[in-house]
């Protein structure tokens, strides 16, 4: 089962997709996680990403679309992957469409958590005091930032999917395990359908 989840920094995207892969073995691919790894390793390229991902902008298409094209055709992908920050433009959705139509691929599910954003900002504050702010683009400036471009850049992605048919939308503000339930429905009424 291939499956994306979407949400706006903060809505529990990350907690969600580990879930997804224990249960459903869509292989976790957090576009993220794939970003702040690079950034650790200190090359050139890791700077100039770490500068953006601070700044609470977009990884230019280009490089999203090359990382996530080489991460779907891992062996660890054999089972279906779930896409955990990716596609964040409609640019990127688009070129997604084109390189899974490549390869005989489709996506089956799109997962969209639905959170406002005085929430959010109330999570992300959270988190950063927890954690000692252990992502340095946790923080209040920042959010607000990556907020602005998630309405801006990546919901308008969401009617891309939604003429599809593919989109499901769950309360994020719900708790975790309410939210995991909502997605277990939204996935097995689209099976049974
Ligand atoms: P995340 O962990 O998904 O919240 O991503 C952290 C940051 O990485 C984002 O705020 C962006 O700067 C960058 N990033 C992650 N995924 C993408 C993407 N698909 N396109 C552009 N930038 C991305």
């Amino acid at each position: 089962m291939n499956l994306i989840i979407f949400g706006p920094p903060g809505a529990g995207k990350g907690t969600q997709a580990k879930r997804l892969e224990e249960k459903y073995g869509a292989r976790q691919l957090s576009t993220g996680d794939m970003l702040r790894a690079e950034c650790e390793s200190g090359s050139d390229l890791g700077q100039m990403l770490k500068s953006i991902i601070d700044g609470g902008q977009l990884v230019p298409d280009e490089v999203m679309v090359k990382l996530v094209a080489f991460a779907i055709q891992d062996e660890a992908c054999a089972n279906g992957f779930n896409l955990d920050g990716f596609p964040r433009t409609l640019g990127q959705a688009q070129e997604l469409d084109a390189m899974l139509s490549e390869a005989g691929a489709n996506i089956d599910h799109v997962i969209v958590l639905e959170v406002d954003d005085g929430v959010l900002l109330d999570r992300i504050k959270t988190r950063a005091e927890e954690t000692g702010s252990a992502r340095s683009d946790d923080n209040e400036e920042t959010l607000k930032k990556r907020l602005e471009v998630y309405h801006e850049q990546t919901a308008p992605v969401l009617p891309f999917y939604e003429e599809k048919g593919l989109l499901r939308k769950v309360d994020g503000m719900a708790s975790i395990d309410e939210v995991t339930e909502q997605i277990d429905a939204a996935l097995g009424a689209k099976v049974a359908a």
